[in-house]
């Protein structure tokens, strides 16, 4: 990888293993693979994308996916808070940007002054809306977000002819531009359950009752990852894929669909030294060494992402080798075993904690399958204390230091 030929300006000690990363834990992100797999969701989808960015852009960092994803054919993002919306527009990102969550006291002014489209889950978030336009003398952009079975955000059923009417109304008097309607699906990682179509079929419904009150939604979508890569007749008029975009299989079950994962997290070896037989390791000693051996320290803890709960259960990978974790992983740091030999690993080689799963060594999916979560929770909990280093044929200059 390019990157990892970019710090050198420490000269190494001859025979000694390459110190090759820009901070001592740093997760690489690889915009081809984000291009690649926007090119993926497309192609199955048969669509254009909603690229979702929201939370960091699943820990990727926002801006960079962004731009990488647009520059692949996204044709809109999507993000949950305004506040997202507006850190993307201030880092000049002018494409169409939705987004989807919202309190009561959600900076709903600021969405119109940077013509964000915010999907309105509620009669009451509709009147802040159109009643903020009004004020400052402009059109809103909106989506309804209608609650087709997740029972989450989105207009509940028992207020939607209600919010129908009141949504015709704000666009009979210019308060609002009704773009487009949207539904988010309970069942999209299971393609076959009849939820699926029987959702697509209520939003169907709804925005016939749009067009019923003359305030027709100009675009419709519904498919999250798995709905996209699975269900293109769901997809109507664009898609909304996240995890599919950082590489993650929405359905394991069913393969990785060609999706390459975007990060991979590797961290710097601080300190190697010998432990004797019958030491333990870490806090209260939860593993103890049975024979005289070597352990490493490495610069990652659960303030980064690497869960607790996978203490004496991960592998890493050191110069295309597999060592195991031992003992607690704390807040910081971890320590791994590497053997009476010491495994060949000195100070300042690289570790692999887990990335696009090739050599041998984990994936995310690994570390939620270990502790019985999803991928997602892993990708979006690295913290921002790992340095994010952008590779790819996206990578300008002045996006590779970004965060
Ligand atoms: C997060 C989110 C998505 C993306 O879901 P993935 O499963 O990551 O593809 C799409 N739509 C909405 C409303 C979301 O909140």
């Amino acid at each position: 990888m390019d990157a990892m030929t970019s710090y050198d300006s420490m000269p190494d000690a001859p025979g000694a293993a390459e110190t090759s990363l820009p901070a001592a834990l740093t997760a690489f992100i690889d915009l081809d693979a984000i291009a690649h797999n926007v090119g993926v969701v497309r192609a199955a989808a048969g669509t254009d994308v909603i690229a979702v960015v929201k939370a960091n852009g699943y820990g990727h960092g926002a801006v960079p996916v962004a731009r990488a994803a647009l520059a692949a054919g996204a044709a809109e993002l999507g993000v949950a808070h305004i506040g997202e919306a507006l850190a993307l527009r201030e880092a000049g990102i002018d494409a169409h940007i939705t987004a989807w969550l919202h309190t009561n006291h959600a900076p709903f002014d600021a969405a119109i002054g940077a013509d964000i489209d915010v999907a309105l889950s509620s009669r009451r978030q509709l009147a802040l809306v159109a009643d903020a336009a009004r004020r400052l003398g402009r059109t809103a952009t909106v989506t309804a977000k209608v609650d087709t079975g997740l029972n989450r955000s989105g207009v509940a059923a028992d207020e939607w002819a209600d919010f129908a009417d009141d949504l015709a109304k704000a666009k009979a008097d210019g308060a609002v531009r009704v773009r487009a309607i949207m539904c988010h699906l309970v069942r999209g990682d299971e393609p076959e359950h009849p939820l699926n179509s029987q959702q697509a079929e209520r939003l169907d419904a709804a925005a016939a009752d749009l067009v019923r009150l003359g305030s027709p939604a100009e675009v419709m979508h519904i498919a999250n990852s798995p709905a996209a890569l699975t269900r293109p007749d769901l997809a109507r008029d664009l898609v909304r894929p996240g995890i599919a975009l950082y590489g993650c299989t929405p359905i394991p079950e069913r393969g990785d669909f060609g999706l390459v994962p975007a990060m991979t997290l590797r961290a710097e070896v601080a300190l190697v030294k010998n432990l004797a037989a019958g030491q333990g390791v870490s806090y209260n000693h939860h593993w103890t060494s049975d024979r005289d051996t070597v352990i490493a320290v490495v610069p990652a803890g659960y303030a980064d992402g690497v869960p607790r709960l996978l203490s004496n259960q991960m592998h890493v990978q050191v110069n295309g080798r597999g060592f195991p974790q031992v003992g607690r992983v704390c807040m910081d740091q971890f320590v791994i075993d590497l053997g009476p030999d010491g495994g060949g690993v000195a100070e300042g080689d690289v570790v692999e904690l887990f990335g696009a799963g090739t050599g041998g060594a984990p994936i995310a999916r690994d570390w939620a399958d270990q502790i019985g979560t999803i991928d997602y929770e892993i990708i979006t909990g690295i913290g921002a204390r790992a340095h994010r280093q952008y590779v790819g044929g996206a990578a300008s200059d002045d996006s590779a230091e970004q965060r």
